[in-house]
């Protein structure tokens, strides 16, 4: 096939071998950190590529698509898709893919490992142990709290919400209660009909988890008056996007004791941190990790090659990211 790819950071071989075995070449950035966008361009414009396979750090609007007209699919190896600017996709029918399914399982165990963390404050008691503060047992110490027969709230509860649902259901014995734009028939089949307005999530779980793609419509969804409706004591869990939260006013309300604590995983201005936010000991933060399995980047991989190979064999794309 005479046909050039474009990937803009190294991705697993599983993918590489299926764009070698149909004949593709490809050239691929050799950038651990992220390239920027003027550096995605310059790459673009060398070649006349047929494809690109992008990264969610990749910022896919006009100056890129103005750079490399003769590409008609970019396979973005993510699930989310919230840095392909998609009116303009629309506008040039441009494809895009993304990666569905690939993550569920990791990023509902990370979840739940972030719950568990906030619970059992096993990151308080390492830090505990390592300064040296361990005096012998204390029936009083890091007292925690129970997962069983707690409520826990998803907001958004697509795949990998219902990955959440299941361990926290038949794992831990607790209360799944949900809000999504349209009801999820598998996780009621488990929970029993659970799905609630937002409004209602948020006042009556004890742990919120975020599982909503960026939208205009969920950006900041979580800000200074939804928190102050959430329970004192209540913790929140993000692994969706960073901008789903006001991320300045988690920092004023996790200063303020408006809510316990929060586990989060993505930014509002990734890799950039919000203010204040490292100076917290109510937070637990992971580096945008929670997918971070080789069997998940395998399977992207191969989603990915294959979403390229389909608009270059068929002129269909597979997992486009418009519905
Ligand atoms: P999904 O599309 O299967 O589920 C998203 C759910 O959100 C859907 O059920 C949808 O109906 C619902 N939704 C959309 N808008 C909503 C709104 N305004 N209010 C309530 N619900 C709404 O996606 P998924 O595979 O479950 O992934 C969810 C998000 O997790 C992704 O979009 C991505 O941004 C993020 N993610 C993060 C990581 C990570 O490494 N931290 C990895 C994979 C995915």
């Amino acid at each position: 096939m005479d046909k050039k790819v474009y990937i803009t950071r190294k991705i697993p071989e599983a993918g590489l071998k299926l764009l070698r075995e149909k004949g593709i070449l490809f050239d691929m950035g050799d950038s651990k950190n992220p390239p920027t966008q003027k550096e995605i361009i310059k790459a673009l414009k060398k070649k006349p590529y047929d494809g690109v396979i992008s990264f969610l750090t990749d910022k896919l609007d006009k100056n890129v698509f103005d750079a490399c007209p003769t590409v008609k699919v970019f396979a973005n190896f993510a699930v989310g898709f919230d840095n392909v600017d998609l009116e303009e996709i629309k506008k040039r029918n441009i494809l895009v893919s993304n990666t569905p399914g690939t993550s569920g399982t990791a990023v509902a165990e990370h979840t739940v490992a972030f719950m568990l963390t906030l619970t059992t404050r096993i990151d308080e008691g390492d830090r505990f142990m390592r300064a040296g503060k361990y005096k012998g047992w204390d029936p009083d110490l890091l007292i925690g709290t129970d997962m069983k027969g707690k409520t826990i709230g998803l907001i958004g509860a697509g795949q990998i919400g219902t990955e959440v649902a299941k361990i926290l259901h038949y794992g831990f014995g607790s209360n799944v209660i949900y809000s999504d734009i349209a009801p999820n028939p598998t996780l009621e089949a488990i929970t029993g009909p659970t799905r609630k307005e937002t409004a209602e999530i948020l006042r009556e779980a004890d742990i919120v988890s975020l599982h909503v793609p960026l939208l205009p419509s969920t950006h900041h969804l979580i800000n200074k008056e939804s928190l102050a409706t959430m329970k004192k004591t209540a913790f929140l869990v993000n692994t969706s996007r960073g901008a789903v939260i006001d991320e300045k006013a988690l920092v004023e309300a996790l200063k303020d004791k408006v809510i316990r604590g929060a586990a989060i995983d993505v930014y509002e201005f990734e890799p950039k941190l919000t203010k204040g936010l490292t100076k917290l000991s109510n937070i637990v933060l992971t580096p945008h990790i929670a997918s971070a399995r080789q069997s998940a980047r395998d399977m992207m991989a191969e989603i990915a090659a294959k979403n390229i190979i389909s608009v270059f064999e068929t002129g269909k794309i597979i997992n486009s990211i418009i519905k």
